[in-house]
């Protein structure tokens, strides 16, 4: 059962043919039994999941089920949810239970789905690799001695090991993509403001995005249906009606203007990722697309302006974090100082506390100008070179990491080499496009992702696009050996 897709699920509890007691019984045991190794999840809710299973199957039976309800999901960490322990993978936040869901939460529990548990993540979404997290790293189901990428790398792993049929994620600087493509699983960033934040801890305000991750596009597509939508209480979220995403699955490729960024194919890029991404390019060719060579001459800025603008933002969206009002506080401070120094102190870990670090001194006075203000010049040029680039094409492609799933602790102590692990998904969060990651085949037996990039608001058509090649290849029916039955 659980090697079939989220939308087959749904089919079957519609058909009621499984009903979703089972359904969620069935994952909740395969995470009893496959995560002790993995450590994909932080909580598993085996007793609420199956009260809302069991709820679930009593609104089918009234004939109120949507195509949703009674499908079991697991959610990043770093969504609250009411009652239930949200640590964002943090030491600050293990004591935290949020009195509210979020936004993303509230919408999934309405249409029906039920919550298998709260999936593990780098420390505040901050990481590549998931090895920053409080609860230890998660293992990349493909091979345990490798990392599933990060942030979402717990979601991914759930996912790509089948312990949960889809999760949600967020995705900053690259965090939906990079696991997926590391774990051999399809995820979708959406537009920036498509889907709201409210209730989702806040990393870079200006950044972050939630989006579903599963196994197909089609999946992808049945999520944000649900997740997406204005949403008054987040002021960025856009008023844009939500379309049909599973009505566009089937839009023909015929005459699709695909750009291919010179960028995306230099010297940085493993060769065997390379081979991997130009196989999937020809499988495109064969549909009826039409290759266009582009370029996104300010790409190399990226990666630099994401590490100010983004530790800029964290600075002052983690200073909440102070002991005082909730979540971590250390034992007998001295005074009010001692508190709020050693609380954050033995609360954050390394990599947070490098990024406030970083954060706090691009914003200081004297250094804004020179650091922070100049990131969000070199931001607008990097928006521009995509705004010339969708001219000209429709959607953009290239691979989603530079390489497959490193070792644990291999890039642990490089900071700067971890970054890189984002080269080609960092500019797309600046621009505030959506952009997916659906898996492309394999470079010595690891998964590797194809990354499709999309005008804003245009997920339909990414959607349909990552759909298409999926009708023609098996990739994402893939399963790692040890998780096969
Ligand atoms: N890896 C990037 C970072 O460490 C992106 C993380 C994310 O998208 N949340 O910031």
């Amino acid at each position: 059962m659980h090697d079939k897709t989220l939308s087959e699920l749904s089919a079957l509890l519609e058909a009621g043919e499984v009903s979703s007691v089972e359904l969620t019984r069935h994952f909740l045991d395969r995470i009893e039994r496959l995560d002790g190794t993995l450590n994909s999840f932080i909580t598993v809710c085996r007793e609420s999941a199956l009260a809302e299973a069991e709820a679930a199957d009593a609104r089918r039976a009234r004939g109120e089920a949507g195509p949703l309800t009674g499908l079991p999901i697991a959610h990043k960490d770093i969504f609250c949810t009411d009652g239930v322990k949200t640590s964002c993978g943090s030491r600050m936040l293990d004591n935290f239970v949020a009195p509210y869901d979020a936004t993303v939460v509230e919408r999934l529990k309405a249409a029906g789905v039920v919550m298998l548990g709260k999936t593990n993540m780098d420390e505040f979404a901050m990481g590549s690799s998931n090895e920053t997290s409080y609860y230890g790293p998660v293992k990349n189901p493909w091979d345990t001695t490798r990392v599933p990428g990060g942030s979402s790398g717990g979601s991914a792993a759930a996912v790509a090991a089948r312990l949960a049929p889809a999760a949600t994620g967020t995705d900053t600087g690259g965090s939906i993509r990079q696991p997926a493509a590391l774990c051999g699983i399809t995820g979708l960033k959406p537009t920036y403001g498509r889907i709201s934040r409210w209730g989702m801890i806040a990393f870079a305000s200006s950044l972050d995005q939630a989006g579903p991750m599963a196994q197909t596009a089609e999946d992808c597509a049945l999520l944000p249906q649900a997740m997406a939508g204005f949403d008054s209480r987040d002021s960025t979220c856009m008023e844009e009606p939500v379309p049909d995403y599973r009505a566009a699955l089937e839009q023909p490729l015929e005459g699709l203007r695909i750009g291919l960024p010179r960028e995306f194919f230099d010297e940085g890029l493993d060769a065997g990722v390379k081979a991997a991404v130009e196989a999937a390019l020809a499988v495109y060719r064969e549909l009826g697309a039409e290759m266009v060579e582009i370029s996104l001459p300010r790409m190399s800025l990226s990666v630099p302006t994401y590490y100010v603008v983004a530790p800029a933002e964290c600075s002052s969206n983690l200073s909440r974090f102070e002991g005082v009002r909730y979540g971590y506080r250390c034992e007998d401070p001295k005074d009010l100082e001692d508190m709020y120094l050693r609380s954050r102190g033995e609360g954050f870990g390394a990599e947070v506390k490098r990024r406030i670090m970083v954060g706090t001194y691009a914003l200081s006075a004297g250094y804004y100008d020179a650091y922070y203000l100049k990131a969000q010049k070199a931001r607008r040029l990097i928006a521009e070179d995509f705004r010339k680039a969708f001219e000209q094409v429709d959607v953009i492609m290239g691979p989603t990491a530079p390489t497959t799933a490193f070792g644990l602790g291999e890039k642990a102590d490089d900071p700067v080499t971890m970054y890189l692990s984002d080269i080609y998904t960092i500019a797309v969060n600046l621009a505030g496009l959506p952009g997916m990651s659906i898996p492309a085949g394999f470079s010595d037996g690891l998964p590797v992702g194809l990354q499709i990039i999309g005008k804003y608001f245009d997920e339909g058509r990414l959607l349909a696009v990552a759909h298409q090649y999926q009708q023609r290849t098996d990739w994402h029916r893939r399963l790692p050996d040890a998780c096969a039955d």
